[in-house]
């Protein structure tokens, strides 16, 4: 499942790395959200690529995201 954050949107509320932490993070430069390195599409921290376990979680965080700028593609 792709995952994509629009970062320059980005409130720094904390909901998607407290939702799903293995997958989201705080960006100590700007305090937006980045994927986890982990899982990050070709070294960009706006995307990645959440593995079947985590779908649940980054789904959870996507909804929950109060700007709703956290997509997913199936
Ligand atoms: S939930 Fe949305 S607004 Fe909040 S930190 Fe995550 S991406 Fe940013």
């Amino acid at each position: 499942m792709k995952v994509t954050i629009d970062r320059n949107e980005c409130t720094s509320c904390g909901t998607c790395w407290e939702t799903c932490p293995a997958f989201f993070e705080e960006n100590p430069g700007d305090h937006f959200s980045k994927v986890v390195e982990k899982f990050r599409l070709n070294g960009n921290i706006a995307e990645g690529t959440a593995p079947e376990d985590l779908e649940a979680c980054v789904n959870e965080a996507a909804d929950l995201c109060p700007v709703s700028i956290i997509t997913v593609e199936t």
